[in-house]
């Protein structure tokens, strides 16, 4: 018997859903490890001719490393399955920006500055004079040079950008720090903020029940982490659950002001829908 379950009502209610947004790392998998049921409960989801979406703010790695990721463990997925804060921040600069005449500066991972570059972003990991974005992603490449990098460009007047405000990642013996806690670092030699793009701005969400003509009752969010996925759940203002294999503790849930709609201790709860 689960501790944290559905009940018949919750069921009744969830049945109705035909759009599943899911964060990734402590919600389907911590670091490798596939949770147990998500296998079944992708396959209900498709069966029932609905859909998912795997949304995350790690911008560590590109949608294809997510592919090879998700395959490796099992999952088959495709480039529409994703929407990661790498692309939230794509859109974003696109909006903001006069993109092609813009020099972005960029800490963040290889596969991050791939994916930057093959969407037409102009990047650059040296200090040069006309750069006028600095934007830093979730680098688990970092290194100290980059750090003093960004910390000189914050000493001007150009736009400060972050993927996603995370300020630990988890992985097999815990956390790491994730994008949040670098920008801390930042923070400290230069007393400036980004702006953060992904979770828990509503704005991916926005997107994806745009593109798939969702309306806001159909679509539900799932995920570990109260600041990130809950509140972008509630900022969006569809139903959200939070899963208890992550990052969030019953504790958490209490004190927090992102209270989820939904408390599971899984997502293999979920398959009680189907
Ligand atoms: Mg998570």
């Amino acid at each position: 018997m689960k501790k944290y379950d559905l009940t018949d009502n919750d069921i009744n209610i969830l049945k109705n859903k035909e759009l599943f947004l899911f964060d990734l790392d402590g919600t389907l998998y911590n670091e490798n490890k596939l949770f147990d049921g998500v296998l079944e409960l992708l396959k209900n989801i498709k069966d029932s001719n609905k859909k998912y979406i795997f949304l995350t703010n790690n911008s560590s790695k590109s949608v294809s490393k997510y592919i090879k990721k998700l395959k490796d463990m099992g999952i088959v997925s495709k480039k529409d399955d994703f929407f990661t804060s790498t692309q939230a921040t794509i859109s974003h600069i696109k909006k903001n920006f006069d993109y092609k005449n813009t020099l972005i500066y960029v800490v963040g991972t290889r596969s991050f500055k791939n994916e930057l570059q093959k969407n037409g972003l102009n990047i650059t990991d040296k200090i040069v004079d006309n750069i006028s974005i600095l934007l830093i992603g979730y680098d688990t490449e970092l290194n100290y040079q980059k750090l003093i990098d960004a910390s000189f460009l914050l000493t001007k007047d150009i736009a400060y950008i972050a993927t996603n405000p995370d300020l630990v990642c988890p992985v097999n013996f815990g956390f790491v720090p994730d994008c949040g806690s670098m920008c801390n670092m930042l923070y400290n030699a230069s007393k400036k903020e980004p702006i953060f793009i992904g979770k828990p701005q509503p704005d991916m969400i926005y997107a994806i029940l745009e593109k798939y003509n969702c309306t806001k009752d159909k679509a539900v969010i799932i995920g570990d982490r109260l600041y990130t996925d809950i509140a972008s759940g509630l900022n969006a203002n569809i139903d959200t659950i939070c899963v208890l294999s992550g990052e969030s503790t019953i504790d958490d849930i209490k004190e927090t002001k992102f209270k989820p709609k939904y408390i599971i201790d899984d997502v293999s709860i979920l398959n009680k829908l189907f």
